[in-house]
């Protein structure tokens, strides 16, 4: 590849191939296999979660198939963070259900509990029935403040489906991030912090229900000599190819976590004396991001906004990306109800910048990113 300095890239370790190779050799070229289960043991063991993570597709699936396994289904509301990447949001339309967008709140800019539990009683209110689900984000592996929302969750009795997608290596209070709620969905995506080259996988909340995903996962077959089908299936099982590539990945996952954390402190210390700049923290101890990705606000009395920043790097071959734009703020979402504690989103969006971040990146590699941010600030 090129020279430029990019935000998050694939970082093989060194055994992925080996793992693909034995796929090869054993002819398991197929969604299912020894790497598949080999890498769904090795994500159990690191979550804490034995027997009960189920490899697939895409973060995108484990989402959809979370919200079938609640049963959520065509007329019912699904309560969603808006500031997060469109797939959070989008399964909720593939099962014809209704998301309801919920506010951030200022220190993990990810759902407020509070605007939460005055949503939920709004719908109840106006619908007179509870939403189906509730999608908190751990956004750029900041852990959402989980204690808060499964607190609103146990007090109305409805399930919490984790989108723990950018968060694998994140902790709160020493535990995981993607086994705070009913289901967990984790994406190993090619910018993520580890990759299949493309996959995710579903934390269940026991094994009986991850034996039910991976059933649903391949076209809901049931257990006959013909074909026989009594509900609607999927094909969302990970390739045998793709688990060797996680498996590889596995061996690293921690090392990489380590790295992108380091990444974040140079950036804390280097920017840290920049007029305008906050580089996103953890609030405080008991949370512990794997800052998948680093943020910065740019306080926009300085005269520069976020995207002046984002073109001057990207002509310097730096590529930073602006924040999430909110769900309520997109067109194909347009008509969703949005509850907001003061649009802290909202302006997230108007002063937020991504950097380089990946654990493939040097020490230069950062360097050179600060100075070129300094350039255009100071
Ligand atoms: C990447 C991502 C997903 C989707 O994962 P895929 O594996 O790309 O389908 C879902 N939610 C968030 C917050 C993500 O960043």
């Amino acid at each position: 590849m090129d020279n430029s300095i990019k935000l998050s890239l694939p970082h093989m370790g060194g055994k992925e191939q080996h793992w693909v190779n034995e796929a090869f050799k054993s002819n398991w070229v197929v969604p299912l296999g020894p790497n598949v289960d080999e890498f769904e043991r090795l994500l159990g063991d690191y979550l804490g979660a034995p027997g009960r993570v189920v490899a697939l597709s895409a973060g995108t699936a484990a989402l959809h198939l979370g919200l079938v396994m609640l049963g959520v289904e065509a007329g019912d509301e699904v309560v969603c963070q808006s500031f997060t990447f469109s797939a959070s949001a989008n399964p909720i339309l593939y099962q014809g259900a209704k998301p309801i967008f919920v506010g951030s709140e200022a220190d993990t800019w990810n759902m407020d509990a509070g605007t939460l539990d005055a949503c939920i009683a709004d719908r109840v209110r106006i619908t007179g029935k509870k939403p189906k689900a509730i999608i908190p984000v751990h956004l750029y592996g900041m852990p959402a403040k989980m204690d808060e929302i499964l607190e609103v969750s146990r007090r109305w009795d409805i399930p919490v489906l984790e989108d723990a997608a950018e968060a694998l290596g994140s902790m709160l209070d020493g535990r995981p991030c993607g086994t705070f709620g009913d289901y967990g969905a984790l994406s190993f995506n090619g910018n993520k912090i580890i990759t299949t080259s493309g996959g995710g996988a579903l934390v269940c909340p026991s094994e009986e229900a991850a034996a039910r995903v991976k059933f649903y996962a391949t076209q809901a077959r049931e257990n006959r000599p013909y074909y026989y089908h009594e509900v609607i299936g999927y094909n969302y099982r990970m390739s045998n190819v793709c688990a060797g590539i996680g498996v590889g990945q596995m061996e690293v996952l921690q090392e990489h976590v380590e790295r992108r954390r380091a990444i974040h402190g140079l950036y804390c210390r280097m920017l840290g004396d920049v007029n305008g700049v906050r580089v996103q923290q953890n609030p405080n101890p008991a949370f512990d991001s794997n800052f998948w990705l680093t943020t910065m606000e740019i306080d926009l009395s300085v005269g520069r906004t976020p995207d002046d920043v984002r073109v001057a790097l990207a002509a310097q071959n730096i590529e930073t990306r602006l924040l999430w734009r909110p769900m309520h703020m997109q067109p194909v979402f347009a008509d969703a109800p949005y509850y907001s504690a003061g649009g802290i989103e909202e302006r997230l969006f108007e002063r937020g910048l991504c950097l380089p971040s990946g654990s493939i990146l040097s020490d230069a590699d950062i360097e050179l990113t600060v100075e070129a941010i300094k350039r255009e600030l100071v």
